[in-house]
């Protein structure tokens, strides 16, 4: 607390990263990255790009980031005048938030979602209501389509986070035709690990906006880049806050290493195949040992033991160099959620977990 903060610093509840730990020789479970590196073409652009003294820093990057819209096109099958991108999701769904959620009616969201949308509704104070999950953890949408209840939007994780389960895009469709007035956000961070995109229906839905980031299915979180897909009105507005905020968002070598990122698209579905197949093994192998795990179409489980504190796992998961991610919140406090490893890391993770529950 301070005289000098001005009155919305003293309400905000920030959000709080997982851990990135300074020590060397950990198995970092916990913030979902890819265990594979990125493309070697992400490599080759940004060096590229660097040229052999850097002259080109010398130089603001392209406001407009007209080649990685033009390549986010291309790869979507949409026009580069339906394309946003930003310095990382977070960002996109920052000025999202701003832009298209913030009306007087209250967004909803799920109870059990990405811990920072309620940030932003108190950053920017926005109401907002959470909507329980069912018992099984999955979306339903008819919660979000009572016609009695005035909403300003609808934002949720699919697959969601931190549960990992999938909502089809018949859901999301029915959502988008019973609230014809407010924007659907759909944030996919990881629907490439499983999901089929809600791309294709901004072509037919006005009020659809799908938001990716190249954090998790292109191995980039080091690089902060995301973006968002809709109808021109909708990128217009999140132009607007954008250009009143940040005329230069993305770096140069942000923007070559992501249009290598986007046009890779063999590499990274060949690194995908990888993951799925190692969540699809590591499930089997936590069920073997007693734990409960939901499915999950994304790159990290979620799943819990009938007579284990999950608290209690963590820590001694900890003490061991793995670090996965426990959540103190209701309903969810006795889940870990579990980033998908390379395979050895998978299986150090299974032996260590054999020895705690035996
Ligand atoms: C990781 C994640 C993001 C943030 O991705 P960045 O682009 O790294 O900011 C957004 N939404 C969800 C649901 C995520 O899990």
């Amino acid at each position: 607390m301070s005289r000098f903060w001005s009155p919305v610093v003293h309400d905000l509840t920030p959000y709080v990263p997982g851990e990135q730990p300074k020590l060397a020789n950990l198995i970092k479970l916990n913030t979902n990255e890819n265990p594979f590196p990125p493309s070697p073409r992400v490599h080759a652009a940004i060096l590229a790009e660097l040229g052999q003294d850097a002259a080109s820093l010398r130089l603001y990057p392209d406001p407009n980031a007209d080649l990685l819209k033009q390549a986010i096109a291309r790869r979507y099958a949409v026009t580069a005048q339906e394309v946003f991108v930003g310095n990382s999701s977070d960002e996109v769904l920052a000025h999202t938030f701003q832009a298209l959620l913030q009306h007087s009616a209250p967004i909803l969201f799920p109870d059990i979602t990405y811990s920072f949308y309620p940030v932003y509704c108190g950053l920017y104070g926005i109401a907002s209501r959470r909507v329980p999950l069912a018992d099984d953890f999955s979306i339903n949408p008819a919660d979000y389509c009572d016609p009695a209840e005035a909403v300003g939007g609808i934002i949720f994780p699919n697959p969601n986070a931190p549960t990992g389960r999938l909502l089809p895009l018949a859901a999301i469709e029915q959502m988008a035709r019973a609230r014809p007035d407010c924007v659907i956000v759909v944030d996919e961070a990881y629907i490439d690990f499983g999901g089929d995109t809600a791309v294709p229906l901004t072509q037919r839905y006005d009020n659809i906006l799908v938001i990716h980031t190249l954090s998790k299915s292109r191995a980039l979180a080091g690089l902060r880049v995301g973006y968002a897909i809709g109808q021109p009105v909708l990128i217009e507005a999140l132009e607007r806050v954008k250009n009143s905020f940040n005329s230069y968002p993305l770096d140069r070598l942000a923007l070559v290493g992501a249009v290598a990122a986007i046009e890779d698209v063999a590499y990274y579905q060949a690194c995908n195949a990888q993951v799925i197949a190692s969540r699809e093994k590591l499930i089997a192998d936590l069920q073997q040992l007693g734990f409960e795990v939901l499915p999950s179409a994304a790159n990290f489980i979620f799943g819990r033991h009938p007579r284990h504190d999950a608290a209690a796992l963590a820590q001694a998961l900890r003490a061991r160099s793995i670090i996965v991610r426990h959540f103190r919140s209701s309903r969810i406090e006795q889940f870990l959620r579990i980033s998908i490893g390379t395979p050895a890391e998978c299986q150090a993770l299974v032996d260590a977990l054999r020895e705690l529950v035996a």
